[in-house]
């Protein structure tokens, strides 16, 4: 198992991608800090926290709920220090609640700008800037990875918020590779392309989920389990000497036009 013995905190991670990434990193020997947020999981969502624990579990690992919103500091903050104070110590980080409110851009209010910007890029920021102090202070050879997306590098007419938060993501990890890179930390990101999940179903109809998968070279639509194994990657022994990259995971759908 290559995460035997690993502490993980995975952010946005009762449902979806995150907990794809949970679940996998757990199967590999990891004990994990589940992040999530108790005002996203309200609604038809309540007890995403419960399923995915139940689900960790069976992996034999432990799944540790950690609700906090990862756009505040001082919950940040606490978040880190409750997982080292339970754990000892982290060692790796995965940044990868995001939210993705469809608007076009003239439906676009500065509240929901800034809403997405805290909680897609200041989270990342907040998390890695915490847990990589941790990381130094302990000569931790710490793993970060960042879930940023296809939306990096493209546009679309429902995301101008959200397109530029995931650009931005890219690039703070970049800046993250250089200063950690002599730590023993490396910091990357997988680019997800167009995924079976909530947010998925929130922010497009199935005609234009499908129209994405028909434009998509392998013809289906990712599954969390897709991201959760470039994350593995990214997160293991291997990838040593990967650092600043940025991993597309959206079966060609960005290859061309
Ligand atoms: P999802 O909506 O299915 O799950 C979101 C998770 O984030 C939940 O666990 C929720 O509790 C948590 N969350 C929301 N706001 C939070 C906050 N303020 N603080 C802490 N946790 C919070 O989302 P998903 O589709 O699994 O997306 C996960 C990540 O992948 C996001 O960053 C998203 O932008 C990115 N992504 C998704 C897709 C896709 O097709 N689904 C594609 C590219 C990138």
């Amino acid at each position: 198992m290559s995460f035997e013995g690993k502490i993980a905190l995975v952010t946005g991670a009762s449902r979806g991608i995150g907990r794809g990434i949970a679940l996998r990193l757990a199967r590999e020997g990891a004990h994990v800090a589940v992040n999530y947020s108790p005002q996203a999981d309200t609604g038809k969502y309540t007890g995403a926290i419960d399923e995915a624990l139940a689900l960790l579990r069976e992996t034999g690992r432990e799944g540790v709920p950690c609700p906090a919103d990862v756009s505040q500091k001082s919950q940040v903050d606490a978040m880190v220090q409750s997982v080292i104070e339970r754990f000892g110590h982290i060692d790796i980080l995965v940044n990868n609640a995001g939210i993705c409110p469809a608007r076009n851009l003239m439906e676009l209010t500065e509240e929901t700008w800034d809403r997405t910007f805290a909680i897609n890029l200041k989270s990342v920021f907040l998390c890695t800037r915490a847990v990589a102090r941790h990381m130094i202070d302990n000569k931790i050879n710490g793993r970060i990875v960042s879930v940023s997306s296809m939306s990096s590098i493209v546009g679309s007419n429902y995301q101008a918020h959200y397109c530029p938060t995931k650009a931005g993501i890219n690039l703070f990890m970049k800046c993250a590779a250089i200063y950690l890179g002599p730590h023993g930390i490396t910091c990357n990101c997988v680019l997800p392309g167009e995924i079976d999940t909530d947010l998925t179903w929130e922010c497009s109809t199935v005609e234009e989920s499908d129209a994405l998968v028909a434009r998509t070279p392998v013809r289906r639509r990712g599954q969390p389990a897709d991201v959760a194994n470039a994350v593995a990657f990214l997160c293991g022994d291997e990838s040593e000497f990967i650092n600043g990259a940025m991993l597309l995971v959206d079966g060609g759908l960005t290859s061309g036009i």
